[in-house]
């Protein structure tokens, strides 16, 4: 499962940033996770319960912030917001459109103690 491993590297992450910070324990993880990044919210929330247990973030919170894509459309020459992948431009409906934004995870702060 592709979630798992995502959750995976959260957690290498964060467990860095404890070092570097000094911190003992995440309460809160807040996630922004683009339209187009094709992660399941459901899974990796399992997956996030699973792969902390026993780490610095088990019991913390997730939060998940889901993030509109952008993209750049070549006949209107300006970006314009799309839901997914192989949607038309919403202003003209023509599919001359290049994905700028929107295919991403990251971690957007943390609660720690
Ligand atoms: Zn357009």
């Amino acid at each position: 499962m592709h979630e798992m491993s995502l959750c995976e590297g959260i957690v290498q992450v964060l467990e860095q940033e404890a070092e570097r910070q000094s911190f003992q324990k995440v309460n809160r993880v807040r996630l922004e996770i683009g339209a187009l990044a094709g992660v399941e919210i459901s899974a990796l929330r399992f997956g996030f319960d699973v792969v902390t247990r026993g780490t610095l973030a088990e019991g913390a919170a997730l939060e998940i912030i889901e993030q509109p894509a952008t993209a750049w459309c070549l006949s209107c020459m300006r970006p314009v917001k799309i839901q997914q992948r192989y949607d038309p431009c919403p202003e003209c409906g023509t599919y001359q459109l290049q994905v700028t934004e929107g295919e991403d995870l990251k971690i957007k702060d943390l609660e720690v103690e």
